[in-house]
């Protein structure tokens, strides 16, 4: 099961892109939050849209779960 984390700083377009652990976007975020491990991206976005009601998932990690 996947340690997701979500990003603190906001895209562009608003949205706070959630990350799986090892992803390369990643590696590019300076601050995160985690949000601990999921069995899929669908509960991470979850966990994260209870910080970051935008959130949405990483088109490279979580296309599953990417919206915008
Ligand atoms: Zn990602």
């Amino acid at each position: 099961m996947p340690n997701y984390y979500v990003n603190d700083n906001a895209q562009d377009n608003g949205d706070h892109e959630v990350h799986e652990e090892g992803c390369s976007w990643l590696k590019q975020v300076v601050s995160s939050t985690p949000l601990g491990y999921h069995s899929s991206c669908h509960g991470a976005v979850r966990a994260a849209k209870e910080i970051y009601p935008t959130a949405d998932g990483c088109a490279y990690c979580c296309p599953a779960c990417h919206t915008s």
